[in-house]
């Protein structure tokens, strides 16, 4: 039988899933910003690729700082995850919906990136590797601060817009409520 593998082995080939993962991420995320509707969704998405090629560059000296070659391999996960996205934005949608879409397709892979960082970042520092453990959890905190905003983009408006387009009956209601609720306070 095979000697068993250790922990460490288990981070090296997480650390080449994140890295294939991120490089997958780099040929979606154009995608992703060309078809937003929204400009602040679209810089989203834009500045959110810039980050995504530090980040390999921060998995490349996080091998570097573990004597190790920089390898990918290839990750399923994101791979479904970004296959997903694409046959949304293939769907016929008006432009808020598709922006609520793309908003949801990003928050999956944002937060498929928080729970693999997450155990990168709990492993380097059980293990020790203090140094890959500073790089892995900068990009931890961009992975969240990336899925934060678009979390506020949608509550400012997006889903609301595309709420009120597929129940636009339901809006006249709430707005002749909210006439009854005024009238009846002014009387
Ligand atoms: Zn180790
Ligand atoms: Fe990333
Ligand atoms: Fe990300």
């Amino acid at each position: 039988m095979a000697e068993a593998g250790t922990l460490h082995d288990a981070f090296i080939d997480e650390l080449r899933d994140a890295y294939d993962a991120e490089k997958q991420l780099i040929k979606a995320l154009p995608k992703m910003a060309k078809a937003a509707s929204s400009p602040a969704l679209r810089s989203a998405f834009e500045s959110h690729l810039k980050e995504t090629q530090g980040q390999v560059v921060r998995l490349e000296k996080a091998f570097a700082s573990l004597d190790e070659k920089v390898r990918g391999k290839h990750c399923d996960g994101i791979e479904g995850i970004i296959e997903e996205g694409k046959s949304v934005m293939e769907e016929e949608f008006d432009e808020v919906t598709m922006d609520a879409c793309l908003i949801a397709a990003g928050q999956r892979a944002e937060h498929y990136e928080i729970a693999a960082y997450g155990t990168l970042v709990a492993w380097a520092k059980a293990m020790g590797h203090h140094e890959a453990a500073e790089l892995l959890e900068e990009t931890l905190n961009e992975e969240k601060a990336a899925d934060e905003k678009l979390t506020a983009l949608a509550e400012a408006g997006i889903n609301q817009a595309a709420a009120d387009i597929a129940h636009p009956e339901e809006k006249e209601v709430k707005a002749g409520a909210s006439r009854k609720r005024s009238s009846a306070k002014s009387r």
